[in-house]
């Protein structure tokens, strides 16, 4: 695609990014098929291209993005799957995420959808502050069903849609918290390695008991895990918000905890059993390479950083039970397969462990969920979730795994087939205890 840049934008670091990446699209449209936006809605300015078009003219022409250009960014799940798509290797990832910026800093929304973003950024990073908000919530779920339904699904929702679908979000119960920061598990006889574990913040408070399993299968194959004291949410949240004060703030602090318990305790990776928290930790050596003191530890954390189940692949792990007869649909979450490329290792592991692995069909679609754009696009995310449901249902699964709290709670949220982490799997099948089934969902009947 020809751009034209002048000199001295180019002179931005930022912008001679956006060009490189604008550069190798050869607009050939392949990546349409495979947006969820464009399956569902049809429009050219809700595919990848259509929206690249509308990044290169807002970037290129230096004005204030219109309400138009910020629809139809909004409207983009970040689900990367053009990425999958795109012959030509274009990084809309890097794109979009300066567009969301760029609309932070020069759009102005309207006041109520400024404070519902606003109020997201400050309490889901928070744990405390998100716990005392599910608490808030979950009182106030009865009083969701008076709020008015649209009679149709909108692609531009009202707030108070918006609020009844946070409302609706929020789970039956609350269990209590898991080990804190500081904490350090070691390993069940000799000692094979030592990772650090994200604590991560939405999953802390949701199901203490995904990092659980993680801990107990890790130190029962003899990795030593640490929870390092004093790290941050890893900024994926306020990031897909167009916050990148608050993103890199929180970068530069991980960073920081990080490499020291590196150097001092040593670590072979800092494991993430949340693929959307991962994909963005693998990214922040590209969001601080301009950062003089940070981009150098920037680049090696992203090194260190891995999925649970990148890592398992590496280690014998021992099955003491068959679970021959489960069959699992194993939802494979955007920010794994598009963001980190991991499509195999955990479906690998699941099998070897013995468990049916089945595929869903239209695999590559988005759940909907897309960190918080299931409260800000509510209607969009409904029918992508029913479209994954119905087509999990296709495959007749016992449970669905998932590597991603947000899918987890997204799809638990319309149906009554158990969701598990691929970790509680793992760690039931070598000694650990049969996953809970009950939660995180906000709506799934207890089972069993
Ligand atoms: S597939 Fe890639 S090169 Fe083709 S239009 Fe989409 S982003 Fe551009
Ligand atoms: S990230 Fe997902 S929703 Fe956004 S343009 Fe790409 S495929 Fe479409």
């Amino acid at each position: 695609m020809k751009t034209e840049f002048s000199l001295a934008q180019l002179a931005n670091p930022d912008i001679a990014e956006a060009d490189k990446i604008l550069r190798a699209c050869v607009h050939c449209g392949f990546c349409t098929a495979t947006c969820p936006t464009y399956v569902l809605l049809g429009d050219e300015l809700d595919s990848p291209r259509g929206r690249i078009y509308l990044i290169k003219e807002m970037l290129e022409k230096d004005r204030p993005p219109t309400a138009e250009v910020v629809k139809h960014i909004d409207r983009c799940l970040s689900c990367l799957a053009c990425m999958t798509t795109c012959p030509s290797g274009v990084n809309y990832m890097h794109l979009v995420d300066q567009a969301r910026v760029r609309i932070e800093r020069d759009y102005s929304r309207p006041l109520p959808e400024r404070a519902l973003r606003a109020v997201l950024a400050f309490v889901l990073p928070r744990p405390g502050l998100f716990r005392a908000s599910m608490i808030m919530a979950r009182l106030g779920r009865p009083f969701a069903a008076l709020l008015p339904t649209p009679k149709t699904a909108s692609a531009t929702p009202t707030l108070l849609r918006r609020i009844k679908a946070m409302l609706a979000l929020a789970p039956g119960r609350l269990p209590a918290p898991g080990p804190v920061g500081g904490s350090v598990f070691p390993a069940v006889g000799e000692r094979r390695g030592r990772v650090a574990l994200l604590q991560g913040c939405a999953q802390q408070v949701l199901a203490p008991r995904i990092n659980q399993a993680a801990i107990n299968l890790l130190t029962r194959h003899g990795i030593e895990v640490v929870l390092v004291k004093d790290e941050q949410c890893c900024g994926a949240l306020t990031h897909h918000l167009g916050r990148d004060g608050d993103a890199l703030a929180r970068a530069r602090a991980n960073v920081t905890v990080w490499q020291s318990e590196a150097e001092q305790g040593g670590l072979d990776a800092i494991l993430v059993t949340a693929s959307g928290c991962g994909t963005v930790i693998k990214d922040y050596g590209f969001m601080l390479r301009e950062d003089r003191e940070f981009a150098g530890s920037a680049a090696r954390i992203s090194a260190l950083a891995k999925d649970i189940t990148e890592y398992l692949v590496g280690i014998d792990l021992h099955p003491s039970s068959q679970q021959g007869d489960v069959t699992i649909a194993y939802h494979s979450a955007c920010s794994l397969q598009h963001g980190q490329k991991i499509t195999h290792a955990p479906k690998e592991l699941l099998s070897k462990n013995g468990f049916v692995v089945k595929d869903v069909p239209e695999s590559h679609l988005c759940c909907g969920s897309a960190g918080t754009y299931n409260i800000l696009q509510p209607d969009i995310a409904s029918r992508l979730r029913d479209r994954k449901i119905a087509n999990i249902a296709t495959v007749k699964p016992d449970m669905i795994a998932a590597g991603n709290i947000g899918c987890m709670v997204q799809i638990a949220g319309g149906t009554s087939v158990p969701v598990v982490h691929t970790i509680e799997l793992l760690d039931w099948a070598t000694g650990g205890p049969k996953p809970e089934l009950k939660g995180p969902g906000p709506t799934r009947p207890a089972l069993n």
